[in-house]
């Protein structure tokens, strides 16, 4: 982008931190330097194993600013927040050296497209994977719209609820690949244990996954 556009985007459009809302100087990374220092990091990437999830890796714990902005990303149209998160979850797939040959995201189902008008893990997919070098692919559909799996409970209904709810787009597509599958919370892991089920049966080699921020055990 040029020089005058970019300003005239960062005077009508100040960049502001995704965690705290501080408005954020010229050159200033996406995460404000208070937050840098406050935020709820994990340790060792925060792995963590489900089934058919040969590893799950997340660099912040769902708490505190870190559920308040993601808030805000699912449910108050904040879109741009994905150019934020998409660095710090790139350089925790980084860290962990995830081996992946593609990437792709836990989609929407049309329905809850529709009323909230943007993918947000689509988005996510975009800016981790801009900063990865890979473009992602669509490799997943949800067939079965659900209710959301914050409001489902329990693990044993949280599986339930996504049970058959996701097909693969082509299994030409993952047959024999490693897919690094993003979503923006794990919690129980259910969807991504049913994502990855799906993926494999379609004749994935492995499935791999990566979120902004995972539950604290
Ligand atoms: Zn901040």
């Amino acid at each position: 982008m040029n020089a005058f556009l970019d300003g005239l985007l960062r005077l009508l459009y100040p960049p502001k931190c995704v965690f705290c809302h501080r408005l954020l100087e010229d050159g200033e990374p996406p995460v404000c330097s208070r937050c840098e220092k406050a935020l709820p990091r994990t340790e060792n990437a925060g792995r963590q194993r489900f089934p058919y999830v040969s590893v799950c890796v997340a660099p912040l714990y769902y708490e505190d600013r870190v559920r308040d902005s993601l808030r805000r990303f699912k449910f108050a149209n904040r879109r741009e927040y994905a150019w934020s998160y998409g660095p710090m979850v790139a350089a925790c797939i980084r860290e962990a050296e995830l081996a992946f040959d593609c990437l792709s995201w836990v989609p929407l189902s049309r329905k809850r497209l529709r009323k909230r008008g943007y993918d947000q893990c689509f988005l996510l997919a975009q800016a981790v994977g801009r900063a990865l070098d890979c473009a992602p692919e669509p490799l997943l559909r949800k067939v079965r719209h659900t209710p959301p799996q914050s409001r489902t409970g329990a693990a044993e209904k949280r599986r339930a609820n996504v049970l058959d709810a996701y097909e693969a787009c082509s299994p030409e597509a993952v047959t024999g690949r490693r897919v690094l599958l993003l979503d923006d919370i794990v919690t129980t892991g259910s969807t991504l244990s049913e994502c990855a089920r799906v993926l494999r049966t379609a004749g994935a080699k492995d499935v791999i996954c990566a979120a902004v921020a995972r539950r604290r055990d």
